[in-house]
């Protein structure tokens, strides 16, 4: 097994012995095993694959569906990259379909142009693969094109993952599903070149905030230490593709946002909010605002920060951000039928952005009154 895989996994044990460990291990086998037989039963919904059973199965099948959710981040783009450019080097015959195809912003990721939308007419696979996709509905149009599939595997760590699919690793403890791909290509011995590892990067990379967030670990770097070694890569290259080559268009987005901004609850809620009449008359795309509520959350009073965007469909798109771990963002989100972590998370929600900025701001309103 590779360095890293090893280390993250010892790594927190520190100096206990290889005895402890061991037992340690049976413990966590046993409680996968638990989950898989509770799922069987109807009980659980979160279950527990082994890298080893996802490999056998990768190994195994030749046609691949490898998906992640709609508007897709970097993470999701990255990650369905890097496993799929792995399998194909495997010899399998692979699929790498997205609601939204290949997006301008990360058209530059190795091999970005295998990044399509699926064909109106779906095609048989032997197995399709979910990535960075907290429920099965967030797939959009790229679910009805794989419904044949024969097997479904779920690769997440989203909280709010359900545990859909035949394989299940949710992992919450990750902070990119970048970081679970890495880990089943190395404990898998799957093949890995220089455009698997920096599609990993940039995965990693945009999902921690630039290795920021709360959930970075020793093994994010660990991680990150092995992909730009073994991938040789250029990481100021791909910092500035990615942090540093925006289009003016978002600056003036973010012009216009900051008009909006409104602060509440002794300036620890802070929101903005964008409608259609301006994201059409700037000509903004969808991918634009990516990363614009860090900008409330930067303020130090702000504990938790939110986006509301005006959709064509009658709905509003919100975002949400949390800088403390009492104030679970996620079960916020989940209320109105969203879901993701507990630091960030997300919900559509129908009605109009004067009706849900009221209720949703309210309901931050009640838990962060609540954490502090
Ligand atoms: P973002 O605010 O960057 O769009 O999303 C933050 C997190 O919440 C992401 O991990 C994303 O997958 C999740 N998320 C965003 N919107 C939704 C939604 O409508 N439903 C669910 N289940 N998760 C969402
Ligand atoms: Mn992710």
């Amino acid at each position: 097994m590779a360095k890293t895989s090893e280390c993250c996994s010892h790594g927190p044990a520190g100096r206990l012995s290889w005895e402890l460990l061991e037992l340690v291990e049976d413990r966590l086998s046993a409680y996968a095993e638990r989950l898989r037989r509770d799922k069987q039963g109807g009980g659980y919904k979160m279950t527990a694959s082994t890298f080893d059973e996802i490999g056998r199965v990768l190994r195994e099948h030749q046609n691949f569906a490898v998906l992640s959710h709609v508007r897709p981040d970097g993470d999701a783009l990255g990650s369905q990259l890097a496993l799929a450019l792995s399998l194909q080097k495997l010899g399998k015959d692979v699929r790498v379909w997205n609601e939204d195809g290949t997006l301008e912003k990360y058209s530059f990721l190795p091999r970005a142009e295998l990044l399509t939308k699926p064909p109106v007419t779906g095609l048989d696979f032997d197995v399709a693969i979910a990535l960075d996709t907290a429920i099965q509905n967030r797939l959009g149009n790229t679910l009805a094109a794989v419904a044949s599939a024969k097997i479904w595997i779920n690769i997440d760590h989203h909280l709010s993952n359900p545990g859909y699919g035949d394989l299940v690793i949710v992992d919450p403890s990750a902070p990119a599903t970048g970081e679970i791909i890495f880990k089943l290509i190395k404990s898998q011995g799957l093949p890995f070149d220089h455009d698997i590892a920096e599609n990993l990067y940039a995965a990693i990379s945009t999902d921690t905030g630039s290795f920021q967030y709360p959930k970075t670990s020793a093994c994010t770097f660990e991680i990150a230490e092995e992909l730009v070694r073994d991938g040789n890569l250029d990481v100021g290259k791909i910092s500035q593709q990615l942090y540093e080559s925006y289009p003016r268009r978002r600056l003036e987005l973010l012009r216009e946002l900051l008009q909006t901004t409104r602060f509440i609850e002794q300036d620890r809620i802070a929101s903005f909010t964008l409608s259609l009449k301006t994201a059409g008359d700037l000509r903004v795309l969808p991918e634009d605002n990516e990363g614009l509520i860090d900008h409330l959350r930067a303020i130090r009073s702000v504990i938790v920060a939110v986006f509301f965007e005006e959709l064509t469909d009658g709905k509003v798109r919100v975002s949400m951000r949390s800088k403390d771990e009492a104030v679970d963002v996620c079960a916020i989100c989940q209320k109105f039928g969203g879901g993701g972590h507990t630091l960030a998370a997300g919900a559509r929600i129908r009605g109009s952005l004067a009706e849900v900025e009221e209720k949703v701001l309210e309901e931050v309103r009640e838990v962060v009154k609540r954490g502090s």
